[in-house]
């Protein structure tokens, strides 16, 4: 394998070598990389989530101070004192774990507030919502509980892996990105199907760009399919109210089955799916996390505030969308390829991937922390740099931030042509 050329995917399963022998292959590859400062997973952040973070690296050996942008920490409601002490208080009053999974014994009191509060949010019966240790399992459990080898997940190619995941024991077809025509075509081709159903992101997580959910939503329907959406990204930051890229296209009512995560805007660890009241039954029982996995620790309570504050405090949302539209337009200035993104996840793409491993490293060294994204994140021609913003960044951070892109263009020509 010429190192050079290698991504983490061609280690993946190498001709006659065993897992061993695989893995020591790639810790020799994982070291070139490093020694050629492209390494990026091995980063330690020091401290909580932040517009800062005190960041070392295999290239700065000491921690470096540097303006953060790489969290979904949106609202960095990680960070707001009403949430942790929402969360401690939960600790205090139930102790540091749940003890078990939630169809034995693991279901506490916060969990069924947990699950009420989300369905209310979504403006759903009580119990329409069910709760997962991670928004990865939500996707994936929930998929395989529902769907068997006699339907097909119709999937957006850009979806989260999670879904993907989820899909194993299904049949799996794929359209482009939010592409109508191959959609309705796949439609019509699996109309023998038990279940047709269509999954999309609300918000796509490497360009930050939205679904075309509305159409989408029609042509399912026009062919006797279902829509779900895993608004990982949207839920908590876009829409008047807060309720995500399926608030922003009018569609809360409408998506049969919505995922989301509360690692992200609500600043914890998690994640839930929200779906009719008896289908929400039915993966409570059938999804193998909800019966062979522990649960969610009563930290989770401070969720409970997190969510009441996207009511109760709709300016942190008003700031991120300053942040978002002052820093894009910065970008564009600069001349920056951004794409089509309309949330605040802001690509920057290069193209070459060792040239966006090396903008990485250059922006760490003007002090901005950023994540060089390469295949099999992105298509192997697709290289960028991914930066997320939070309401808590302020206008010198924004500025620094832009003054390393301008200073990483100066030295690698990375605007685009
Ligand atoms: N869906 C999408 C679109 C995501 O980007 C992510 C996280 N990167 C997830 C789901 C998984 O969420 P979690 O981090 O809570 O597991």
């Amino acid at each position: 394998i010429d190192f050079n050329k290698a991504s983490f995917k061609d280690f993946e399963n190498i001709p006659d070598l065993n897992a061993f022998e695989r893995a020591e292959a790639f810790y020799e590859f994982t070291g070139y990389m490093e020694s050629h400062g492209h390494m990026n997973y091995r980063f330690l952040t020091l401290g909580g989530c932040g517009p800062e973070m005190w960041v070392t690296s295999p290239f700065h050996k000491t921690p470096q101070k540097c303006v953060s942008l790489v969290s979904n920490d949106y609202l960095n409601f990680t960070q707001h004192p009403k949430v942790k002490a929402a969360a401690i208080e939960g600790i205090e009053k139930y102790g540091t774990g749940a003890g078990a999974s939630p169809l034995i014994g693991g279901h506490h009191i916060y969990h069924q507030m947990l699950e009420e509060k989300i369905s209310s949010f979504f403006g759903r019966s009580p119990d329409s919502a069910i709760i997962y240790t991670t928004g990865y399992t939500a996707n994936s459990a929930t998929i395989l509980a529902m769907l068997k080898k006699e339907d097909v997940a119709i999937v957006d190619m850009a979806v989260h892996a999670s879904v993907y995941e989820g899909c194993k024991e299904t049949q799996l077809k794929m359209f482009p990105h939010n592409n109508l025509e191959m959609l309705e075509r796949i439609l019509k081709e699996t109309k023998d199907k038990l279940t047709r159903m269509v999954i999309i992101d609300g918000v796509y997580s490497q360009d930050g760009d939205l679904a075309r959910m509305e159409e989408i939503y029609d042509l399912t329907k026009r062919y006797g399919g279902f829509l779900m959406v895993d608004d990982a990204h949207g839920i908590g930051v876009l829409g008047k109210n807060g309720r995500g890229a399926i608030e922003l296209c009018g569609m809360l009512d409408k998506v049969d089955v919505i995922s989301g995560t509360l690692s992200k805007a609500f600043g914890h660890i998690g994640g839930f799916v929200v779906a009719d009241p008896k289908m929400i039954n039915f993966i409570k029982y059938q999804s193998r996390q909800q019966v062979f996995s522990s649960t969610s620790t009563p930290a989770a309570a401070g969720l409970l505030k997190a969510i009441d504050l996207i009511d109760e405090e709709p300016e942190w949302r008003r700031r991120l969308a300053e942040n978002v539209a002052y820093f894009k337009k910065g970008l564009l200035s600069l001349g920056m390829d951004i794409g089509n993104t309309e949330s605040p996840i802001i690509p920057v793409k290069i193209g070459d991937a060792h040239k966006t491993g090396d903008a990485a490293r250059l922006l760490l060294e003007a002090g901005v922390y950023a994540n060089a994204i390469v295949y099999p994140g992105v298509s192997r021609k697709n290289a960028r740099i991914r930066t997320s913003l939070m309401a808590t960044h302020t206008q010198e951070h924004l500025d620094l931030a832009l003054n390393a892109f301008a200073y990483v263009d100066s030295k690698l020509g990375i605007a685009a042509a």
